[in-house]
C-alpha cells in the first residue's frame, strides 16, 4: 500500500461529506481552512508558521478539532475498502484505515509539528525515542553505518552504542561534532544517517547544523536532528537538515504528564514509515493515542510564549549564578564556546533554551544542592525530563546518562557533579531567585563549619 499524506493540501471534512452526498458542496463542514499553505523561507518564525498551518474545527463547528478515538474506520462502499488497501484513496482524501495506520487525530497534530519545523510532513509517535529509533531503522538497513555526536541522550546513545549493533548488525562511529573534519572522516560507503542534537543534553554542546548537514550531503547520507532542547528556537531543516525528531514530552507538552514524540520530513520518508510492509512506524507500532494527540495539539499555540519564558529566566538565573562564582553551563553565556553559532543559528526572540547546568565537581555537592533546593527553598524539583512549568533538577552522569559509561563520561565532559536543570516559570523570577541564594548560602554556610564532611559524605 503506497498511502499518501500531503499535509498543506490535505483535504478538509467537506470532502469526506462528498462521500456521502455526492455533488452536494453546498455545506461549510466541521472543518474551514482558516490559512493557505506554510511558506518555507530561510528564517521564518515557527509561531507565524504554526498560526499559518491548516486549523482543524471539530465535528460540530468547536473550535477545538474533534478526537477521532477509533482504532477502524468504516466505509460506505465494500469495494472503497480494496481501494484504500490498493493505496489509491488515503488520508490525503480522508480515507482512514486503522489507527495504527494514520488516524486523523494525530495527523492533524503531524501537520502542526511539519508546520513548526518547516517540514514536508511530519507523523507523532508514542514517545521521542521511538521516533527516533524508527527513523533510523528506517534509515539504515541491516549492515549500515551511522555518524553521531556523543553528546546525545542516554537512550539514544545505548540504542546506537548496544541495541542497533545488537540487533540490526548497524554500526555507529561517534565522532566530535564541534570538528568538521574528524566528522568527515568517519564516513563509510555504507554510513546511511549523521544525527546529533541541537543543543545536547545534558552538556549543552551546540551543533552546527548547517555544516554538519552539507558534510552529510557530500556523502549521501540523510541528517537527523534531535531538536527537543530547541523548538521554536532553532529550525534545522531550514538550515539544511533531512529529518527532525522531538520528544514531544518535554517542551512541547511542557506538563510532565505525558510521553511522546514526532519525526518532522520529507513526504515520502513520512510515508514510507507507514508502509505496511516495509514502514517502521506501521510494523513496530509505536503509535500515539490520539487523545495525546490532542493535548499536545491545544499546547503547541502557546509553546512559543513558554519558552520565550523559560529561555528569559534561564539566562538571567545562568548570569546571576555566574556572578555568585558557580562554575555555570548555558549557551546564552557569552564565553559558551558556540554562543555566537547558536545566535546566529536561532530564530529571532526566543532566547538560547530552557536548561542550563551547573557542575559542582562532586556528585556529593550535587546532591546537597538539589537537596536544599528542593527540600529546604522550593526553587524546584529533583527529578529527570525538561520543559515542565517548575524547574526540574537532575544529576545527569548519575541518572539520563548513566548508560553512558565513565571514562565516555569524561570525555564528553560530563562532570560527576554536574547539575541539569530545566528551568521552569511558575511563580515570579525574583521569588525564584530568592529560594536559589537561599540555597546556596546554605550550602556555604555548612561548607564553612564542616568542610571535610562534604568530601566525605
Ligand atoms: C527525553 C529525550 C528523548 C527521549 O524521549 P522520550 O519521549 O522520553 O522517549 C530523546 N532525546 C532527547 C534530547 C530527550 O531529552
Amino acid at each position: 500500500m503506497a498511502a499518501t499524506m500531503t499535509p498543506e493540501n490535505s483535504l478538509s471534512l467537506p470532502e469526506k461529506r462528498q462521500r456521502y452526498s455526492e455533488g452536494d458542496d453546498n455545506h461549510d463542514g466541521g472543518t474551514k481552512k482558516m490559512a493557505q499553505s506554510v511558506v518555507k523561507k530561510p528564517r521564518r518564525d515557527p509561531a507565524e508558521a504554526l498560526a499559518s498551518a491548516r486549523h482543524e474545527f471539530g465535528e460540530h463547528g468547536g473550535v477545538n478539532m474533534s478526537i477521532e478515538a477509533s482504532a477502524t474506520f468504516t466505509v460506505m462502499e465494500p469495494e472503497t475498502m480494496s481501494r484504500m488497501f490498493k493505496g489509491e484513496l488515503g488520508p490525503d482524501r480522508d480515507f482512514f484505515i486503522y489507527s495504527r495506520h494514520f488516524n486523523p487525530t494525530v495527523l492533524n497534530l503531524g501537520r502542526a509539528m511539519a508546520a513548526l519545523e518547516a517540514t514536508e510532513a511530519a507523523y507523532c509517535t508514542a514517545s521521542g525515542l521511538s521516533a527516533i529509533s524508527s527513523v533510523l531503522l528506517q534509515l539504515c538497513p541491516s549492515g549500515s553505518h551511522i555518524v553521531a555526536s556523543p553528546h546525545l541522550y542516554g537512550g539514544t546513545h545505548a540504542l546506537l552504542s548496544s541495541f542497533l549493533p545488537r540487533s540490526c548488525n548497524i554500526t555507529t562511529t561517534f565522532v566530535d561534532i564541534l570538528k568538521p573534519d574528524v566528522v568527515r572522516a568517519a564516513f563509510k560507503p555504507n554510513t546511511r544517517v549523521l544525527i546529533f542534537e541541537t543543543i545536547s543534553n545534558p552538556t549543552l554542546v551546540v551543533a552546527d547544523v548547517a555544516q554538519l548537514s552539507s558534510i552529510a550531503r557530500e556523502f549521501g547520507a540523510s541528517t537527523v536532528v534531535d531538536n527537543t532542547f530547541a523548538p521554536m528556537i532553532v529550525s534545522p531543516v531550514s538550515l539544511g537538515a533531512d529529518v527532525v525528531v522531538h520528544s514531544l514530552t518535554k517542551y512541547a507538552s511542557g506538563c510532565a504528564d505525558l510521553i511522546a514524540g514526532a519525526v518532522c520530513g520529507p513526504e515520502k520518508l513520512i510515508n514510507s514509515m507507514m508502509d505496511v510492509n516495509e514502514g517502521a512506524l506501521m510494523l513496530l507500532g509505536p503509535s500515539m493515542d490520539p487523545k495525546v494527540a490532542f493535548e499536545i495539539a491545544g499546547r503547541l499555540p502557546h509553546l512559543g510564549l513558554r519558552m520565550r519564558e523559560h529561555c528569559r529566566r534561564a539566562l538571567i538565573y545562568a548570569t546571576r549564578m555566574r556572578e555568585l562564582g558557580l562554575k555555570v553551563i548555558y549557551p546564552g553565556l557569552p564565553d559558551h564556546p558556540q554562543h555566537s553559532l547558536l545566535k546566529q543559528m536561532a530564530n529571532e526572540g526566543y532566547g538560547f533554551g530552557g536548561v542550563l547546568c551547573v557542575d559542582m565537581e562532586t556528585v556529593e555537592r550535587a546532591n546537597r544542592l538539589m537537596h536544599f533546593l528542593q527540600n529546604c527553598t522550593q526553587f524546584g524539583l529533583i527529578a529527570v525530563s525538561l520543559g515542565y512549568y517548575e524547574t526540574l533538577m537532575s544529576c545527569s552522569g548519575s541518572s539520563t546518562s548513566s548508560e553512558i559509561s565513565p571514562e565516555e563520561r569524561e570525555k564528553v565532559g560530563l562532570s560527576p557533579g554536574l547539575v541539569r536543570m530545566s528551568i521552569g516559570y511558575s511563580g515570579s523570577l525574583e521569588q525564584r531567585w530568592a529560594q536559589f541564594q537561599s540555597a546556596i548560602n546554605r550550602i556555604k554556610q555548612e561548607e564553612q563549619k564542616r568542610p571535610a564532611a562534604l568530601l566525605t559524605s
